[in-house]
């Protein structure tokens, strides 16, 4: 069986229909192989714990609609005081095996009106690349289950009281991840129908136990599970991110007869802007202020005006590829601050619209989006509406290893 290939981000977007996606995240380890007095979903790495880290790789992704996580016994309360303020569907009590943490998990969700499809993920891996969520998220379209998983680049062989044995032929092995993507009735059914008296190490066997197919999605060296203590540096590295800034100005001219399409919004207006696209200046300023923080051009590069593909092209086209960029580079948008220059209209009445359409086509919280407007006292083109300017200024969050 080989890897699907990659599916890009976005997915949210494309959804015609929406299934009820839940997470769950399994953190009732004790974690006795990683060193240290404490269970290793609860070590911090990084300032946070390693169990937040999971919890925000999977909220981080528009989709998932709750996060439950099950805990070994009396561990509530110190998972509480990690995690904060974020939500949590449950908190569920596991068991012995992880087997049957999960199925107590599953037990829960089914008890709290269901879902479409869970995903289930270790605690212990604390980095997850949004895109590896859309791909099993593409791959559960013609599946009932699929996992994350990478080949195996060293050579593999037996060996028996420290002597070597046979070669393994390592072209038909891979290394399996989590999270592990399933239909939720499914993968509880395969759960319940197990037979009590054998054990599985993941969920993925137990649905392949149960008659599925399980497909082979691309896996990611970086969601590798921390288990031993030196697996913990490499986790600090990881998990660094960095700041980057970016900038972006654009005008467009006024004419009659043209539709005044201004960030995202068709506002009345006895004019509108003219150019080869719906010409929306303030959208064009934040698409170039995000490629410019990720140093990959500018909006006329990747959508050349020469293309008559383009022409009366809706802006908000333009940013949701900008935003889709972002994602391929497992980066967030932290904030984006528009100012739009021109004498008229007024933007005053149509700012928080604007603010919450920008929002939506970028996928963030509103509180990120910053629009200011002003006027250039009607020196220049602006001052005798000519035409409009906006600029904007993207700040970025990218892995700092990348
Ligand atoms: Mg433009």
């Amino acid at each position: 069986m080989g890897l699907s290939a990659s599916r890009g981000s976005g997915y949210a977007r494309r959804m015609v229909s929406h299934p009820k996606i839940v997470a769950l995240i399994v953190a009732a380890g004790q974690g006795s192989r990683a060193g240290g007095d404490l269970p290793k979903q609860f070590r911090r790495i990084g300032g946070r714990a390693v169990l937040a880290h999971a919890y925000d790789g999977l909220a981080a992704h528009p989709a998932i609609e709750a996060i439950h996580i099950v805990l070994g016994e009396g561990q509530e309360a110190e998972a509480r005081a990690l995690l904060g303020d974020r939500a949590v569907a449950a908190f569920v009590t596991g068991a012995d095996s992880r087997r049957g943490s999960v199925r107590a998990g599953l037990e829960a969700i089914a008890a709290a009106d269901g879902a479409d499809i869970v995903l289930i993920h270790d605690a212990a891996r604390p980095y997850l690349p949004t895109a590896m969520i859309d791909r099993l998220l593409a791959a559960l379209e013609t599946a009932q289950g699929a996992i994350p998983a990478l080949p195996v680049a060293d050579t593999l062989v037996r060996g028996a009281d420290g002597v070597m044995g046979e070669g393994v032929d390592r072209g038909a092995l891979y290394r399996v991840q989590t999270p592990q993507a399933f239909r939720f009735d499914t993968i509880l059914a395969a759960h319940r129908g197990w037979d009590e008296r054998r054990e599985a190490t993941d969920d993925a066997q137990i649905l392949r136990g149960w008659g599925h197919d399980v497909l082979l999605v691309q896996g990611d060296e970086r969601l590798e599970k921390l288990t031993y203590p030196q697996d913990f540096a490499r986790a600090e590295a990881m998990i660094a991110r960095t700041t980057r800034v970016g900038m972006g100005y654009d005008v467009h001219r006024l004419a009659e007869d043209e539709e005044l399409w201004l960030g995202g919004l068709l506002i009345p207006h006895d004019r509108g802007l003219a150019g080869h696209s719906d010409a929306d200046v303030a959208l064009h300023a934040i698409v170039d202020a995000i490629l410019g923080a990720l140093a990959e051009g500018d909006i006329g590069s990747h959508f050349p005006p020469s293309d008559p593909k383009w022409r009366g092209a809706s802006s908000d086209k333009f940013l949701a590829y900008a935003c889709d960029r972002v994602a391929a580079r497992d980066g967030r948008i932290e904030h984006v601050d528009l100012t739009i220059i021109c004498e008229a209209p007024k933007i005053g009445p149509h700012r928080e619209a604007m603010r919450a359409r920008i929002a939506d086509i970028l996928a963030v919280p509103v509180d990120r989006v910053s629009v200011k407007a002003t006027t250039t006292e009607r020196l220049g083109f602006a001052g005798r509406r000519e035409g409009i300017a906006a600029q904007a200024v993207a700040t970025l969050s990218l892995p700092a290893l990348s």
